[in-house]
């Protein structure tokens, strides 16, 4: 059977750039439609989002040769303090401290800009000759038979693949078309983030605030600047993101304390409602899910896109072992090995987030003691802590060839 292209990939936001590169490099002819024109992303002005990656995500990015775009803006992630806090009364006397120099491998991971992460994907598709980019255009209805998958486009075209991979974020139309339902809830919480420019450095540390109404997370950026993404009931977030620069900042004032110095906004400020949505299944015929358009969840461990960049690891190596034994890569068999493959690591991580987001985001005095404690306990155990900082970095579990550093 012959196809227009091999893999069609909805969806050119992160996970789909990454699929098509590590795709393309196998040999496969790829096309990834966005419906976003593509000279949108990568804007350079300074907005301050950006995105802690896993050292296992540092190391695919390396493999599918996006790295070096990436690396001179990077800030390594040196250090981890996580504590308990209440607003005007800074971090409590347990606090979680990991250091990169207790592992071998180098820092935990990196923060890397969105603006500069979008452009270096959006060169490296352009410049690859086995990916076709088609921007400003939306997939519209997609048919799957028992030997190809066709999509139609806006624009009218139609093109048909062996295989359908939906990599179009939280509210999956793939999954939608395809009949695939998800599970979830909403968490009654919005994410307030920014850049915000101090006076002290911060030597590569990344702090995790635990506060009653939700977790802020203060994210290192090059020079005296870092990311924030500060957690809040959707009222409150919606009173704060409301407010004027200066009444924003004395909301966060007494969050983030004073132990960087005098703080100030540095870019635009945006807001994030927080939801937890989880496809039903990962794969069906000719068809499979990637990142959040299979699992979008909370960001108080900074998994989501990590998590998403292990299934373009897992699905990639699946696809390319298929088509050097010569199997049809689109078949259900076949793709239901990636599913088994991601399934059990998504349901471990969301419950793990769903139970410190529930142990973490409230005031209850006795909650407030069992968490101090634990944080206390984990901080006294140098083999716990290592668990806990190989864990963060991705190098624990069934880790896809790409994010060891490896090609398939
Ligand atoms: C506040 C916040 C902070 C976060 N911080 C971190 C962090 O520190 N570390 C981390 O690992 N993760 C983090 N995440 C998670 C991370 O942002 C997401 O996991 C990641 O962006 C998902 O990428 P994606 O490519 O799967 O989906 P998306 O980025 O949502 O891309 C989907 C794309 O599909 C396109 N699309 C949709 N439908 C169609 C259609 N019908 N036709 C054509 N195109 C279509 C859209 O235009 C879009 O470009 C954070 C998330 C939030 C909300």
């Amino acid at each position: 059977m012959t196809f227009d292209t091999d893999i069609v990939i909805v969806g050119g936001g992160l996970n789909g750039p990454a699929l098509a590169l590590a795709l393309g490099d196998a040999g496969f002819d790829v096309t990834v439609i966005d419906a976003l024109p593509s000279g949108t992303r990568g804007e350079d002005a300074f907005d301050g989002r950006g995105y802690a990656l896993a050292l296992a995500s540092q190391r695919l990015l390396k493999a599918i040769g996006v790295w070096d775009a990436v690396a001179p803006n990077a800030t390594p992630l040196l250090e981890i303090k996580i504590s308990d806090g209440k607003p005007g009364q800074g971090p409590g006397p347990f606090v979680l401290e990991f250091d990169h120099a207790e592992i071998d491998e180098g820092p935990m991971g990196y923060m890397v800009e969105d603006r500069f992460l979008s452009r270096a994907f959006l060169d490296a598709v352009t410049a690859h000759p086995k990916v076709t980019l088609i921007d400003k255009t939306s997939v519209t209805d997609q048919e799957i038979g028992p030997a190809s998958v066709t999509v139609s486009l806006s624009d009218g075209r139609r093109i048909t693949a062996g295989l359908l991979v939906g990599c179009d974020g939280r509210r999956s139309g793939t999954a939608e078309r395809a009949g695939i339902g998800r599970s979830g809830h909403d968490y009654g919480q919005t994410a307030l983030v920014c850049a915000i420019a101090h006076e002290k450095p911060h030597h590569g540390t990344a702090h995790q605030f635990f506060m009653p109404a939700g977790p802020l997370a203060i994210l290192p950026l090059p020079g005296n600047q870092c990311s924030i993404v500060w957690t809040e009931t959707h009222d409150e977030a919606a009173r704060i993101q409301a407010l004027d620069d200066e009444g924003y900042l004395e909301h966060l004032r007494p969050r983030f304390g004073d132990f960087l110095g005098n703080i100030s906004l540095a870019g635009k400020r945006f807001t994030y409602p927080l939801n937890l949505t989880v496809a039903n299944a990962f794969c069906s015929d000719r068809l499979a899910l990637v990142g959040d358009a299979a699992h979008g969840m909370h960001p108080i461990a900074g998994q989501g896109l990590n998590a998403g960049l292990k299934d373009v690891g897992a699905l990639a190596e699946v696809l390319t072992l298929a088509k050097r034994r010569g199997e049809d890569f689109g078949r259900v068999d076949v793709l239901e090995r990636y599913q088994q493959w991601r399934r059990f690591d998504v349901t471990q991580m969301v419950l793990a987030t769903e139970a410190t987001n529930t142990l973490f985001s409230n005031d209850n005095p006795f909650l407030r003691v069992a968490r101090d404690v634990g944080l206390g306990v984990v901080n006294a155990f140098p083999a716990l802590r290592r668990g806990f900082i190989r864990e963060a970095a991705g190098l624990t579990g069934d880790v896809p060839k790409l994010l060891q550093g490896r090609q398939i």
